[in-house]
């Protein structure tokens, strides 16, 4: 099974500014003098080997978009941020406009979740196939609005693909596109919703937008047994601990901490923070992604939990 991402901010889509480029470019010269790095391919290994992430790459970007490919001609997402539309393009691209089949899982229907679709060319083109899964009442509702005037010029109805809108019940299991898929109910504003996909022993949970609250031990509990053994958890960390349990308890978010300790319990293999918090630069989230990793390293027992921060362009084989 693969996994890889195509939106990874959280709440907004946040391009890097300009000021940033030059502090990587001026970073990255600075490092490079007098190494003599004459050619494409000298320079490139230097990038790769040398400059670090923080300096050579950049995380987040788009809004929420995940695809998973356990194999077989359907696409499988999970939600529909503004990376829907990379995704969508490079679909077309590469694989020609027509016969796609998409299946899509939405965590919840909060404007970052579903801003892509817009823009999903896959959905303007009659011989495609779109299911949208989901557990809220509204999950049509809020998909036509986006696309009816006067906060969009082309409305739903012009979508020419074959769109259907499936409702799945919370905390069940369902048979999707040869995929064991079981739904949790999350704490965030309106609900959100957890995926636990499996196939041929391979676990995927893609949980973001969630709260968590350490002292009501039987709701973590519960969300240890939904990680149990997963290889991968995409984890929604977009604060730091300190943020989530004083200034923005409450809104909504999570934390890498509660991610390391929720994943060792549940003997998870990998963590992938998730869902970036929008004011924070590259550095912060290297930053964070170290401190994260320092963390799991200290409080191990016998179970490594490897973690990532993921970025647009991510992809994790498991
Ligand atoms: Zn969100
Ligand atoms: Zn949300």
């Amino acid at each position: 099974m693969l996994v890889r991402f195509w939106g990874t901010r959280g709440s907004i889509p946040v391009a890097m500014t300009s000021a940033e480029v030059k502090r990587k470019l001026v970073t990255a010269l600075v490092r490079a003098a007098g190494r003599g790095l004459d050619t494409a391919g000298k320079a490139r290994a230097f990038v790769e080997q040398e400059l670090g992430f923080a300096v050579s790459h950049t995380f987040g970007g788009n809004s929420s978009c995940v695809q998973i490919e356990p194999g077989g001609d359907d696409y499988v997402l999970c939600d529909l941020g503004s990376g829907a539309r990379v995704f969508g393009n490079a679909v077309l691209a590469t694989r020609g406009p027509t016969g796609h089949r998409f299946h899509v899982f939405m965590s919840h229907l909060h404007w970052d979740h579903i801003m892509g679709f817009p823009f999903f060319m896959p959905a303007y083109l009659a011989g495609n196939h779109v299911r949208i899964y989901g557990c809220h009442d509204a999950l049509e509702k809020a998909f036509r609005r986006q696309n009816a005037a006067p906060s969009f010029p082309v409305d739903f109805s012009r979508m020419n693909a074959r769109i259907e809108f499936v409702r799945l019940e919370p905390d069940r299991d369902h048979d999707v596109a040869g995929l064991r898929v079981r739904t949790k109910k999350q704490r965030h504003g309106g609900d959100s919703y957890g995926y636990r996909i499996e196939k041929q022993g391979k676990v995927v949970v893609y949980s973001t937008d969630s709260e968590h609250k350490q002292d009501d031990a039987a709701e973590m509990k519960a969300f240890v047994e939904f990680f149990r053994d997963a290889d991968l958890v995409i984890f929604d960390a977009q604060y730091s601990l300190a943020e989530a349990i004083s200034v923005k308890e409450d809104w909504g978010h999570s934390s890498n901490v509660v991610g390391v300790e929720m994943c060792q319990l549940a003997r998870a293999r990998r963590l992938c923070l998730y869902h970036h918090e929008p004011i924070f630069d590259d550095e912060r989230i290297a930053a964070l992604l170290a401190e994260t990793r320092r963390l799991e390293e200290i409080t191990r027992g016998d179970h490594r939990v490897e973690v990532f921060a993921a970025y647009d362009g991510l992809e994790i084989t498991l």
